[in-house]
C-alpha cells in the first residue's frame, strides 16, 4: 500500500514528548549536515546519504525498501525543522517528490526492494519522462512505443524536457502500449536504465544560461519485461497520480509553515535602496505578502491531506498555480524598485544580475508540471465543479486521431 494511502491507524498521533524528542534528533541532523550548497548535485547526493545514514531517509517508506518506517507526523516534523534550514536537496525534487510516491505506490515489492534504497539515499538519481514534442499539456497523446518482444520491452520515440536527463542513473517513462483503443486507455508506465544504450540524451540551452533539461531519444532501447511499473495500459492514471505528486512538490516546496520568503527578499532590497517608504511599493510588498501567506496556507492543508491519508488531488494545482502567479508579481515588482538596475549592472553578482536572472528563470514556473492555463483547467473542473473542456476525441481510438 503507498505511502498516502496508510490505513488511519499507521498515522500514530505523537505525544508531545515525542514530538520533541524526533525534532530535536532532526535539528541536530539539520545543524550538521544543511550548511548550504544551493542546486550542486554532489553536494545534495552527500547530504541525502548523511541524512540517510542518520536513519532519516524516506520517512514514510518501509523499511523494507529503503525507508525511515516512521508516520506522516514524523515527516511532518521532518519538513518543519528543515524548512529552517538552507535547501540542500532541491535537484531531487523530481526523483524524491515524484519518481519516489510513484515507485512506493505503485512498483511490485520486487521493484521496490530493488530501486528504492538508493533513490532514497539520493545515490541514484530519477528523472521523469511524460512530455514530447507533440504531447505536453495532453500527455495522452504521446507517441513513444512500447512493444513486447519475448521477455524485453523494445522502446522507440523521443522525450523532450526532461529534467536533469544527463544527471540521472535512471527514469520513469510513459508509453503507447496499444494504439488501438482511446489515447488515455493504451498507455504504460515503465523503468527506465538511463545510461543504457538505445538512450540518447541531448541539452537543451536555456534563455538564463543554464543547461538543466535535455531531449531524449530512444532508439530500439530493450528494458526487462518486469520494468512496467503498475498494470499494463493503466499508465495514464499513474501519470496522473505522478503529475498530482509532482504539483504538490512544487506548490508545497519548503513547505513546513506560514513563510514570506521572496516578500522578506524585495523588503529587504526596497530598504537598502530606500523606495521602502514609496507607498505604491509598500503597496505592492503587502500584497505580495497576502499571497505568500495564502500560498503556504493551501501548502500545509495539501501536507495535511497527505497527512491524513489522501492521496493528492486537484488541490495540488492551487498551489502550483499561485506559485507561479507570486513568480511573476515578484518579477514585476522587483523591476519597480531597482528600475534600470534590473537589466543593466556593473559587478557580477550586483542585484541586478540576481534579479535578472530570477526574471528569466521565473517563466518557466507557468510551464513546468502543466501549465498555468491547465492549472485553471483542472481548478474549474474538479475543484469549483465546472463544466469540462470540450474533448473532441474522447473514445477515439488513438490510431485514427490526426496527430502533429
Ligand atoms: C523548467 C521545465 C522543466 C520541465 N521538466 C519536465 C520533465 O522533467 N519531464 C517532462 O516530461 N516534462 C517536463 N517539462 C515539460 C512540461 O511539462 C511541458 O512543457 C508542459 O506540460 C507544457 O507542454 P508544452 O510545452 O508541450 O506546451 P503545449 O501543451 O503545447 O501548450 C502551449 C500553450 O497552449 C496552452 N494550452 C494547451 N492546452 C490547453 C487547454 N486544453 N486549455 C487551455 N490552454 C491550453 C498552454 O497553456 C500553453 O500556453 C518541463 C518544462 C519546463 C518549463
Amino acid at each position: 500500500m503507498g505511502a498516502y494511502n496508510l490505513p488511519m491507524a499507521d498515522i500514530a498521533e505523537l505525544t508531545a514528548d515525542e514530538v520533541e524528542a524526533f525534532r530535536l534528533r532532526c535539528q541536530a541532523v539539520l545543524e550538521e549536515h544543511a550548511t548550504g550548497g544551493g542546486r550542486d548535485i554532489a553536494v545534495a547526493k552527500a547530504f541525502l546519504a548523511a541524512v540517510n545514514e542518520a536513519g532519516l531517509g524516506g520517512i514514510v517508506y518501509g523499511t523494507e525498501f529503503g525507508g525511515a518506517g516512521l508516520t506522516k507526523a514524523h515527516d511532518k516534523i521532518w519538513r518543519a525543522e528543515k524548512s529552517k534550514f538552507p535547501s540542500m536537496d532541491s535537484e531531487f525534487v523530481i526523483s524524491h517528490g515524484m519518481c519516489l510516491p510513484v515507485m512506493n505506490d505503485f512498483g511490485t515489492d520486487e521493484q521496490k526492494k530493488q530501486f528504492m534504497p538508493a533513490m532514497i539515499s539520493g545515490e541514484h538519481m530519477w528523472c521523469q519522462m511524460f512530455s514530447e514534442p507533440g504531447a505536453g499539456s495532453d500527455v495522452a497523446s504521446l507517441q513513444t512505443k512500447a512493444l513486447l518482444d519475448g521477455d524485453e520491452w523494445i522502446i522507440n520515440g523521443q522525450k523532450v524536457w526532461t529534467t536533469l536527463a544527463h544527471k540521472s542513473d535512471y527514469g520513469i517513462l510513459v508509453a503507447r502500449t496499444n494504439p488501438d483503443v482511446a489515447k488515455h486507455a493504451g498507455i504504460s508506465m515503465f523503468m527506465v536504465d538511463m545510461k543504457a544504450p538505445g538512450v540518447e540524451i541531448r541539452p537543451i540551452h536555456q534563455i538564463d544560461g543554464g543547461k538543466h533539461f535535455n531531449e531524449v531519444f530512444f532508439t530500439d532501447l530493450r528494458i526487462p519485461k518486469d520494468w512496467l511499473v503498475g498494470e499494463l495500459n493503466n499508465g495514464w492514471n499513474q501519470a496522473t497520480a505522478m503529475l498530482m505528486y509532482e504539483r504538490v512538490a512544487i506548490g508545497s516546496m519548503g513547505g513546513g509553515d506560514i513563510r514570506q520568503p521572496n516578500f522578506d527578499m524585495l523588503a529587504e532590497s526596497a530598504r537598502k535602496n530606500g523606495k521602502i517608504g514609496d507607498p505604491v511599493v509598500r503597496d505592492e510588498l503587502m500584497q505580495l505578502y497576502a499571497m505568500e501567506t495564502c500560498k503556504s496556507m493551501v501548502a500545509m492543508r495539501s501536507r495535511a491531506e497527505m497527512k491524513a491519508g489522501k492521496a493528492p488531488g486537484p488541490g495540488g494545482s492551487l498551489g502550483k498555480l499561485s506559485g507561479s502567479i507570486i513568480l511573476r508579481r515578484v518579477r514585476e515588482i522587483g523591476q519597480n524598485i531597482h528600475g534600470v538596475d534590473s537589466i543593466a549592472w556593473e559587478q557580477p553578482g550586483d542585484v541586478g544580475e540576481r534579479l535578472n536572472q530570477h526574471v528569466l528563470s521565473s517563466f518557466q514556473a507557468g510551464i513546468a508540471g502543466g501549465t498555468d492555463e491547465i492549472q485553471r483547467n483542472i481548478i474549474g473542473d474538479r475543484v469549483l465543479g465546472l463544466p469540462r473542456d470540450i474533448s473532441v476525441d474522447k473514445g477515439v481510438p488513438f490510431n485514427e486521431l490526426k496527430l502533429s
